[in-house]
């Protein structure tokens, strides 16, 4: 049995669709940001609190758990900024819980979502995993403490650990079943959809004076599909001893600007948008882009969806949104 954490969030959802076909599933969740009714029927589910001893033990106590994938995090860089207690207490504070409990239960397979946001401003054009990290916001220093951490449990208490440092995740599963659903949403492809089918007035671009071609900020968009896989093959790498603690860049190795995000879904969706230009959001890198070779080369995982089919993909669920 495979315990997925977070498994009713975004990305956790996504993997679990996929998991399920090869593993027994539980999902523990707080449903703070995730939602009930994404978690896939054949999941057994759990709604609890990451950060509660008593929570995790039952969990551990009742179920034959062999590995943990841990999805449950606050995921945004400008709330970060102006909130940090709550980005160490739940992603630093929390897992440091779920460690334990783990390793008291001899539970010692562990999958980390981690971010691009360890780089902070690279001082390379393609991020491998030996480029330095710097983070230059609170949400990117709670999961990099957390990497840190994983390294010295692991020499210390035999612990086995993937760590997968997303670039940026969008799109939806291919039914249109589940997507991607924040409360309030924050992140640019959705709100340039939730725009063009005129749900909002108008879209902002943060930032026009980047060391960018066109001044706008430069992602790498990756696939949430894309991202369920590689977890399932880091999983695989975990369980059949071929990984004993290896971190890997998940993206595209393709930026694309936020004005071409724009256009992009312009094209998609057949609607112009009402374009602004604001002011930076504190805490963004002009640029981040992958190289995913690594894992490419040790798991032989690949992307299979361009920044077109993402937004396709989005869109699809974006009109028969369901929660
Ligand atoms: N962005 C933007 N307008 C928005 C939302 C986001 O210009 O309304 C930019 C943001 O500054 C960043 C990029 O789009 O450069 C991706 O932001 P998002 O929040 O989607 O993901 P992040 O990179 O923060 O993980």
């Amino acid at each position: 049995m495979i315990l997925v954490i977070g498994g009713a969030g975004y990305i956790g959802s996504h993997l679990v669709k996929e998991l399920i076909k090869k593993e027994t599933v539980v999902v523990l969740d707080n449903l703070s940001t995730g939602h009930r009714v994404a978690v896939d029927q054949k999941a057994i589910f759990v709604e609890g609190n990451l950060g509660n001893e008593d929570d995790l033990k039952s969990v551990f106590s009742k179920y034959p758990i062999k590995a943990v994938m841990h999805f449950a995090a606050n995921s945004l860089v400008g709330e970060s900024v102006i909130n940090p207690l709550k980005y160490y207490e739940n992603n630093v504070g929390d897992t440091l819980t779920l460690l334990k409990v783990m390793l008291r239960h001899n539970v010692k397979n562990f999958i980390f979502s981690s971010t691009a946001a360890t780089y902070g401003i690279p001082n390379v054009d393609i991020i491998s995993e030996s480029t330095v990290t710097n983070p230059i916001n609170p949400y990117g220093r709670s999961k990099l403490m957390i990497e840190q951490i994983l390294a010295d449990y692991a020499k210390a208490y035999d612990l086995n650990y993937v760590v997968l440092r997303y670039f940026n995740a969008a799109g939806a599963f291919q039914t249109g079943e589940i997507g991607e659903s924040h409360n309030p949403e924050t992140h640019l492809i959705p709100i340039v959809l939730q725009h063009l089918a005129g749900q909002r007035e108008k879209v902002s671009v943060f930032g026009s004076d980047y060391e960018t071609p066109d001044g706008s900020c430069i992602r790498d968009y990756i696939h949430v599909m894309d991202l369920a896989n590689a977890h399932i093959l880091a999983l695989e790498s975990l369980l059949e001893g071929r990984n004993k603690t290896a971190t890997y860049n998940l993206g595209n190795g393709l930026g694309y600007s936020v004005k071409e995000v724009i256009e992009t879904c312009e094209q998609v969706t057949g609607v112009k948008a009402n374009v602004e230009i604001a002011e930076r959001r504190e805490g963004d890198p002009g640029k981040l882009v992958a190289s995913s070779a690594k894992i490419f080369e040790e798991l032989g995982w690949n992307t299979e969806r361009d920044l077109t089919e993402i937004i396709q993909s989005a869109w699809n669920w974006h009109q028969n949104q369901k929660y």
